[in-house]
């Protein structure tokens, strides 16, 4: 992901080279986790990893006890009964942190990704501390012992340092409104049984249609989540270890009018400037005189009515309206083509609230991108679909890439 590091009065852009694989350690606990109880040999036979491959990785995580022996399941072919295995599920616990402006909400989850619980805190204002005191409070309700946190996986809705997972900046929260830069480090101090993680919220999403596409996904997929910010992310195919790579892909500064208005990034005419959902419902109010009531902030309950209004006028077709839906979708396009000629992309899914505009929306931007935009490589076989950003499916991938990164680890 993209970062801001100060230095003085000058601003450098890095690049996080943060990539998930998914290992054939994590390959196999995933199967385990999803198919469980099952044995080595089933194993072997879905992975098509040699069955000593499979026998000494098994070893090493049930030596580390991720997963157990469950005793002897039905006979096989042979007349042999095959050891069954199952993942240890109170090995540990995972929780994932979602940051929004005025408030954050924590979500416990088991090892094997069944959710435990929830608390949501609405609050103007709120540091580490609170978010600790949010996390103490989940796992003494649920009575697990600190210890037994293992993971944690903050899910923040803008910039940060990837070395040091300090906070930089975040177009939706206002910067009164924003928890502490050094959430990360806080909990690091006060959990120090678990690794702590922070993640791009549009890194997570495309990681999560990365999992739901499987192995049917078109790759490269290239995953925009329009909301009140722009993020996305990129699904690639790794031919030379057959394994894909999800890259956290902040195409929301992508620059598509350099006479454009201002960003809070510091350059002008970013795709997110034109292109949030904040954005639309600005245009809408001064060319077709709509009215809507909406906020720049993240997660603003007011915005979700806006969405619901402007769907609905764009549904109806509403003469006024239809000029600035389609000027939306252009600029859209302009940020969309840069990535695809850019990166040969086969498929994208487009998620976040925009997604309320519905299938009329997605046949708009595939007609707009047919007739005023070349795509050098892809033209012929593009898919483009829309997605609806599921809370909950967001959180448990966090959870999943939170596992993966546990057993990198362990
Ligand atoms: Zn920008």
């Amino acid at each position: 992901m993209m970062l801001f590091i100060s230095d003085g009065e000058r601003i450098h852009y890095g690049f996080s080279q943060k990539l998930i694989k998914n290992s054939n350690s994590t390959l196999l606990f995933n199967l385990i986790r999803k198919e469980m109880p099952i044995s080595r040999a089933a194993l072997a036979k879905k992975t098509r990893l040699s069955p000593t491959t499979v026998s000494i990785l098994i070893d090493e995580m049930i030596q580390n006890k991720w997963i157990c022996e469950t005793g002897p399941g039905e006979n096989s072919d042979r007349g042999r009964k095959p050891i069954l295995l199952e993942v240890n599920a109170s090995r540990g616990y995972v929780i994932t942190i979602e940051i929004y402006s005025g408030g954050y909400k924590c979500t416990l989850y088991d090892i094997c990704l069944k959710k435990i619980g929830d608390i949501g805190v609405r609050m103007a204002t709120y540091n580490s501390r609170d978010i600790c005191s949010t996390i103490s409070e989940l796992l003494e309700a649920k009575h697990i012992v600190h210890d037994r946190l293992i993971g944690i996986h903050v899910i923040f809705p803008g910039l940060f340092d990837a070395e040091t997972g300090k906070l930089r900046f975040s177009v939706v929260i206002p910067f009164d409104e924003m928890v502490d830069t050094n959430v990360v480090e806080v909990l690091k101090e006060q959990f120090a049984k678990a690794i702590v993680m922070i993640s791009n919220n549009g890194g997570v999403i495309a990681f999560s249609e990365f999992i739901a596409e499987g192995d049917n996904a078109g790759v490269p997929l290239l995953s925009v989540n329009i909301d009140e910010g722009i993020s996305g992310g990129m699904v690639l195919n790794d031919a030379r270890n057959n394994t894909k790579i999800c890259l956290p892909l902040e195409i929301g500064h992508i620059i598509v009018d350099n006479d454009g208005p201002p960003c809070k990034c510091g350059n002008r005419g970013c795709l997110e400037t034109l292109c949030s959902t904040p954005a639309l419902f600005h245009a809408l109010n001064e060319r077709a005189g709509l009215g809507l009531k909406f906020r720049e902030t993240f997660g603003a309950e007011c915005n979700h009515a806006a969405m619901e209004i402007a769907a609905s006028h764009f549904r109806a077709k509403d003469p006024k309206a239809m000029p600035v839906f389609q000027d939306y979708v252009y600029k859209l396009c302009c940020g969309l083509v840069s990535v695809v000629n850019l990166c040969n992309i086969k498929c994208i899914h487009i998620g976040g609230s925009i997604s309320k505009l519905g299938s009329d929306f997605a046949d708009l931007i595939r007609q707009t991108l047919r007739e005023h935009f070349v795509m050098l490589n892809a033209s012929l076989d593009i898919s483009l679909e829309l997605f609806s950003n599921d809370n909950e499916r967001i959180c448990r991938t966090a959870a999943i890439m939170t596992m993966d990164e546990l057993f990198k680890n362990s």
